[in-house]
């Protein structure tokens, strides 16, 4: 049994644990990473990474049959095996070694194995303790949910690591869950292949995204193919001839060879130790933080990434690092922008890249609220990309201090716009003073000048 001392014992080796473990070895700190899998976390392997690697290249086709003269020369059908192929590529076939480098290089010390906390400022990885002389952060992550619907754990059913794994599509896939990762991974397999049926207990897809987001998902969702249920309660499941059946209240019942489920996300927070330092996970299991990622308050506790519940996306898991990370280094610093200002992007056909409050967040939210839309297709630079494209632009300004509080941008390859509406948001920058910021002819940034015209200005 070996004892050793570091300034910083990160659990967890996904985004947020690495992005925290190389900020503070950057700035002089003895780290160690404690990782029980692979270091990268699920957004290497098993969610990010591969499910946009499914994702793309039938992205590519729908784009090219938009526009005359690429169309006529894409004349077959996407390769699947090539498609898997390149996925296992993204993924590096599931091996870690380019991240361990990337700690080593950074001075940071990796340690295989199940860490938990063993009292204050303590972890136990095996037979090893790791001593914190400074900070222990808990960057444990999250695991698919469950459901407690009857007969589900039975079938064994597929998860994210399933569904971003497979080596080849099942002939027909129901998708429990109309969340971001389920209408990605059900128009991933669609476009590979597969029957897919998604079954949403919610009366829409996407339903945190404004309602034009979900309808012009649908639609294209539907037009790959896809059989969309919507405000369809599952309330069992069992195996059936070889698959999987989901029995939905009201009497339907649908079969299919594989069933993915894809609800949500409970957080890693079971057997680490929480209770030899006095903490009790808050609701749902998550741990609360304050805006300094600290547990409790604690003065060497820290939960940074999905573990914490705030947002459960790598960007913003990212951000929390290098707050936590800032904080620990001894500067004065607050996590400020992980409610009101997250950008997201939905990777299907439409792409929705959104970022801060709907109108009805806005609204709930007591701001003096307006939205104004336009057709994201209707710029002289969609003529080359996006050409007869769905999609709706919409920025939401709170009318009191004229500044935008969200946008949302639903079209093809939408994602890159994103970040120009976050730096609006986080910036609040003045609409009479972003009147002033021209996008370049012909590009579909021009989308942006509609919509302040639209505003009337
Ligand atoms: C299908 C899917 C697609 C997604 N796509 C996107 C996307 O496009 N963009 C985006 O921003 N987000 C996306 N997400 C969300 C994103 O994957 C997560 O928010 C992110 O991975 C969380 O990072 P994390 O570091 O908090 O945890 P994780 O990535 O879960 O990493 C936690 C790590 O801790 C390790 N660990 C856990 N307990 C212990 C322990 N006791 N000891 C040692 N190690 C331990 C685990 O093995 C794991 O490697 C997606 C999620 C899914 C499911």
């Amino acid at each position: 049994m070996a004892e050793r001392e570091f300034d910083v014992v990160v659990v967890g080796g996904g985004p947020a644990g690495e992005v925290l473990a190389g900020r503070v070895a950057g700035g002089g700190l003895e780290t160690v990473l404690v990782e029980n899998h692979l270091i990268g976390g699920a957004c290497s392997y098993y969610a990010c990474m591969p499910s946009k690697a499914l994702l793309r290249p039938a992205e590519l086709l729908v784009e090219v049959g938009r526009v005359p003269g690429a169309t006529e020369a894409v004349t077959g059908n996407l390769d699947v095996a090539a498609v898997l192929a390149r996925r296992d590529e993204v993924v590096h076939d599931l091996d870690d070694e380019r991240q361990v480098d990337w700690l080593e290089d950074r001075g940071i010390t990796p340690v295989r194995g199940w860490g938990q906390l063993d009292g204050e400022r303590t972890v136990r990885v095996g037979d090893d303790t790791l001593v914190a002389r400074r900070a222990v952060v808990i960057a444990t992550g999250s695991s698919p949910t469950i459901p407690p619907i009857e007969g589900l754990a039975d079938v064994d059913p597929w998860d994210n690591r399933d569904a971003t794994t497979a080596k080849q599509a099942p002939a027909s896939l129901l998708v429990l869950g109309g969340g971001f990762a389920g209408v990605e991974l059900a128009q991933a397999w669609r476009t590979l292949g597969s029957e897919v049926t998604i079954i949403e207990a919610m009366d829409r897809l996407l339903s945190p995204e404004e309602p034009f987001a979900s309808e012009q998902v649908e639609a294209g969702l539907r037009e790959l193919g896809v059989d969309v249920r919507t405000g369809a309660k599952a309330s069992a499941v069992r195996a059936a001839n070889g698959g999987v059946t989901v029995e939905i209240e009201g009497g339907e019942a649908l079969t299919a060879e594989q069933l993915l489920v894809a609800v949500g996300r409970t957080p890693n927070t079971n057997d680490i130790g929480l209770e030899s330092a006095g903490v009790e996970p808050g609701e749902r299991g998550f741990l609360e933080v304050d805006d300094q990622l600290r547990v409790g308050g604690s003065e060497w506790l820290y939960a940074i990434g999905d573990v914490n519940g705030r947002v459960l996306l790598t960007h913003m898991n990212k951000y929390q690092a290098r707050i936590a990370a800032e904080h620990i280094l001894g500067k004065d610093v607050a996590a400020t922008e992980d409610r009101h200002a997250i950008p997201r992007v939905v990777f299907t056909e439409p792409q929705v890249a959104a970022v801060g409050r709907t109108l009805a967040d806005a609204k709930e939210d007591g701001i003096n609220a307006r939205a104004v839309d336009v057709s994201t297709a209707g710029t002289a630079g969609a003529s080359f990309t996006g050409r007869n494209s769905p999609g709706t632009s919409r920025l939401v300004v709170d009318e009191d201090r004229r500044v935008l509080v969200g946008a949302t941008f639903v079209g093809p390859e939408t994602a890159e716009w994103v970040h120009a509406a976050t730096i609006a948001v986080v910036g609040e920058v003045p609409l009479e003073r972003l009147w002033h910021a021209v996008p370049s002819f012909p590009t579909r940034s021009e989308v942006w000048l509609y919509l302040l015209e639209e505003y009337g200005l």
